[in-house]
């Protein structure tokens, strides 16, 4: 099973602290999250197995941290300034304000509904286009609407990779084609943020651009969109709840010559089975366009400089073929928070222990657990029993995440354990004291087994992996 809902989830993940709302105590701030200690470790994790699978695991990928913000001309050529919008539409009616392509996603802001709860009872103004990008100025400015000191807080990581895409190229010294990563965070000022982390101002992105020549982006496109399946799959995402997206000709941006999403299922509890899915990434052929759009020398028809500001041609000289080009991109981007929701989703199960009593597993890949083994005191009353588990658990903390617990009876500890996804329970209790063994209690299964101490760390990194 699944969680039911994204509610499920929001409940559990303020419970055991993966995620509360930000700015709680001054009433919020609309759609923005603070992740705390477990889910700090489990974004930490999702990024890290997208790193290791994508940088590490081959052999044709750089790394990059550009800065989140960027020389206003970066967003002037890359198109953001003037086509990075929504269209806003307003209602004469309950005076909400929504994004004319979402409607169908969006409540009525007023209790009781003045549009009967539906958009179409909605009376939407015409819409118009609102730029999505964070402003902020630079430096001790005169004032905050001072143009020359204007800046944007990046809404995508992808650009800061092409401006860079030179530098990388020269200090590397890669060939075609070659693939440059970079996890960070984005701001967007959407219009209607929310569904949890699903949508919000501030998020993180995992991106990668991968550089190639015109006519090998069709199959390395697809090689991608094959890839990322698979890894969506690698860390517990089980086949059923994703789909594949082919973005039709109208809805494609006008760089792309093709892009496909991977969708999830965010929403299992509409009814209507498209309308249960939604974007968790986008992998895009992005043609030649960045790469062009930042250089010094092409030109229009009429000889003129199409960027008269940047200082650099970002061309590529094929030497074996002695052929000077721009590359094509090739951009599988991901967002980590998204990422976060749709694996907590998935992991989430509930099972009926022997009393009747309903419990939550979150069952978690033991890669992605925030936790990988908890050590417990079956008596906190008995200090060689509690000195032994602390010594325990300082042992193992050099090789996994391992915590020590003892604030409440066994089946408690257990119980909490498993709703965070702690693959492993260490118990120590009195025999423990007498042949150095102590129980390793399976999250999933719920069985238990007798291990020895000296041979606890094996044999948990060998279940572990
Ligand atoms: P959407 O259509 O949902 O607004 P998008 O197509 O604009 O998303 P991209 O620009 O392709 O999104 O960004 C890549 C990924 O970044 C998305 O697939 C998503 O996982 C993540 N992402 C984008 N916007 C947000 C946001 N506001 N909140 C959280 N994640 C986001």
């Amino acid at each position: 099973m699944s969680a039911p809902n994204i509610e499920t989830i929001v409940s559990l993940a303020k419970r055991r602290g993966f995620v509360f709302p930000a700015s709680e105590i001054y009433g919020g701030l609309g759609s923005s999250w603070d992740y705390g200690s477990l889910g700090v470790e489990l974004a930490n994790n999702i990024k890290q197995s997208w790193w290791r699978w994508l940088v590490y695991e081959r052999d044709d990928i750089e790394a990059l941290d550009s800065s989140i913000i960027q020389n206003r001309l970066v967003w002037k050529y890359s198109g953001h300034e003037t086509t990075f919008s929504d269209p806003l539409v307003d209602c004469r009616a309950c005076k909400g304000r929504f994004r004319q392509d979402k409607l169908q996603d969006v409540e009525c802001p007023n209790e009781p509904s003045v549009c009967a709860g539906s958009r179409k009872e909605c009376d939407l103004t015409e819409a118009r286009e609102f730029n999505l990008m964070f402003r902020t100025t630079v430096g001790a400015v005169a004032a905050d609407d001072d143009e020359t000191a204007l800046a944007y807080l990046r809404p995508e990581t992808a650009q800061g990779i092409f401006i860079n895409f030179a530098n990388v190229l020269n200090t590397s010294r890669r060939k075609l084609p070659f693939g440059i990563a970079q996890i960070g965070k984005s701001f967007r000022n959407e219009v209607t943020p929310g569904n949890f982390i699903f949508r919000t101002r501030e998020f993180e992105q995992m991106e990668m651009e991968y550089f190639c020549r015109p006519e090998d982006a069709p199959q390395i496109h697809q090689e991608f969109i094959d890839g990322f399946q698979s890894w969506f799959h690698s860390i517990g995402i089980s086949a059923e709840n994703l789909k594949l997206y082919e973005q039709s000709k109208e809805e494609l941006a006008h760089y792309a010559e093709r892009t496909v999403d991977i969708l999830y299922r965010f929403f299992p509890e509409r009814s209507d089975e498209n309308a249960q899915f939604d974007e968790l990434m986008g992998i895009a052929n992005r043609t030649d366009f960045d790469l062009k759009t930042h250089s010094k020398k092409p030109e229009d028809a009429e000889g003129k400089r199409l960027n008269s500001d940047s200082t650099e041609d970002l061309s590529y000289f094929d030497e074996a073929k002695k052929e000077r080009f721009y590359p094509y991109v090739i951009e599988p981007a991901a967002g980590v928070n998204r990422t976060v929701l749709a694996v907590l989703m998935d992991a989430y199960t509930e099972k009926t222990n022997q009393k009747g009593e309903t419990r939550v597993i979150l069952k978690l890949k033991p890669a992605l657990a925030p936790v990988k083994v908890a050590v417990l005191p079956l008596a906190k009353n008995k200090p060689e029993i509690v000195a032994l588990a602390s010594q325990i658990k300082k042992d193992l903390q050099h090789a996994m995440r391992a915590v020590y617990d003892d604030t409440g009876g066994i089946g408690k500890l257990y119980a909490r354990q498993d709703e965070i996804g702690t693959p492993f329970c260490v118990t120590v209790d009195h025999e423990s004291l007498e042949d150095q063994t102590v129980t390793v209690r399976d999250r999933d299964t719920w069985e238990q087994e007798r291990v020895k101490i000296t041979e606890l760390k094996n044999y948990l990194q060998k279940r572990l992996s």
